[in-house]
């Protein structure tokens, strides 16, 4: 049976060449980068290069970027650290309705923890921020607005610009969930003016288990990983050398591939939508029409249940998701498709197809002669038919 992965927003498969650019760091180049025998400094001037990769690449110094375990931590580390660094300035925070749950679980925790305030703007059907309610909620206690750059789910990509403008106009800090969109959109930090970027390598066919976070120069906040002096400080504990290598070399590729990548993934999506509309009917697109990830398509098949999709796919070696990875177990419906007001019967039905740089066009041609039968007949079935 032909395995067609569609999962590439959950994780994605570590690529040949940021494998083997990872190989050395494990057996043979092992030192420990904090050493200071050669074979530390070996360690040390990988993960270096690596640091100034990354840094070109979002057009930043190397000094700014940290390496963390992955997009959660940056997350954590940002709302949380920016929060408790800030404590006189005010205990008012800004988010969206429609972030990753690393994002919303700490705004959480500072509100329960640290007594904090914080005002989740609504989004449009598209999912895109209301940005007249994000200048209306500002006020003279804020100290951080945190929007992402780009949808897990949808694939709605956010005015980043305009948002950084507001924060930057009112002196308040801001931060962007930026997992999604590293490696797919350009990001340019200064361009931006983005204060903190979080980002995580196994989401561009880097390794699981290392991300980083983009700390603007002067940005107050609190470190919590205790221990040594590693990352100037920031975040203690021994660094994952093969990871951070392979981080940067996804990296790399992927910005090297970009516009080439992101041409065959519209494609692709495209006939994949087209393809499925033309065998059934009552399947909706969810998210931004156009300003969109290029390798994301969230859609529904009204009066079938996403969970038994989900299987029925897998039966015929298709992997998709319904909502994100971490709320799919629960039946009820995405929070992302609750706050742009998708219809419950819809958001059930809801499937989320992320493509990635290893999908073929032969992948397409097999889910669209597998799908629609079994959409069909789980149609027949259905009681909400
Ligand atoms: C996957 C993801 C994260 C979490 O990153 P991990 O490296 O898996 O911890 C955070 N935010 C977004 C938008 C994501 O898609």
């Amino acid at each position: 049976m032909r395995k067609v992965y569609l999962d590439h927003n959950a994780t994605a498969p570590v690529r040949g060449e940021v494998l083997q650019a990872m190989m050395p760091y494990f057996a043979e180049d092992y030192g420990n980068a904090s050493s200071v025998h050669s074979m530390g400094q070996s360690a040390r001037k990988a993960v270096e290069s690596a640091r100034e990769v990354i840094g070109n690449t979002l057009g930043t110094e190397a000094v700014d970027i940290v390496f963390t375990s992955g997009g959660t931590e940056s997350d954590n580390f940002a709302i949380k650290g920016v929060a408790m660094a800030n404590l006189d300035k005010g205990r008012h925070v800004i988010t969206s309705e429609v972030e990753h749950m690393a994002v919303l679980d700490s705004c959480r925790f500072i509100e329960e923890e640290l007594g904090f305030e914080v005002t989740r703007i609504s989004v449009d059907k598209y999912g895109v921020i209301d940005l007249d309610r994000l200048k209306d909620s500002v006020r003279k206690d804020t100290v951080l607005i945190s929007v992402m750059f780009a949808n897990n789910e949808v694939g709605t990509i956010q005015p980043v610009k305009e948002i950084s403008d507001i924060a930057k106009k009112n002196g308040i800090y801001f931060h962007t969930d930026a997992v999604q969109a590293l490696g797919k959109e350009p990001i340019d930090v200064e361009e931006l003016g983005v204060d903190l970027c979080s980002f995580s390598a196994h989401k561009l066919h880097g390794p699981k288990g290392v991300g980083a976070l983009f700390i603007r120069k002067g940005v107050k906040l609190v470190s919590f990983h205790s221990g040594g002096h590693h990352e100037k400080g920031r975040r203690a504990g021994t660094l994952n050398v093969p990871g951070i290598v392979g981080f940067a070399r996804a990296v790399e590729i992927a910005h090297k591939e970009m516009a080439s990548v992101n041409k065959r993934m519209k494609k692709m999506t495209k006939r994949f939508l087209e393809g499925l509309n033309k065998e059934l009917n009552e399947i909706y697109l969810i998210g931004h029409p156009e300003k969109r990830l290029s390798n994301t398509l969230n859609i529904s098949f009204k009066y079938i249940e996403g969970e038994s999709l989900i299987l029925n796919f897998d039966l015929k070696g298709i992997s998709a998701s319904t909502g994100s990875a971490c709320t799919s177990g629960s039946l009820d419906p995405s929070h992302v498709l609750t706050a742009m007001g998708v219809e419950p019967t819809l958001a059930q039905g809801s499937i989320r197809f992320s493509f990635g740089c290893d999908n073929t066009e032969e992948d397409v041609d097999y889910c669209l002669a597998e799908i629609p039968p079994i959409v069909k007949r789980l149609r027949e079935m259905s009681p909400l038919c």
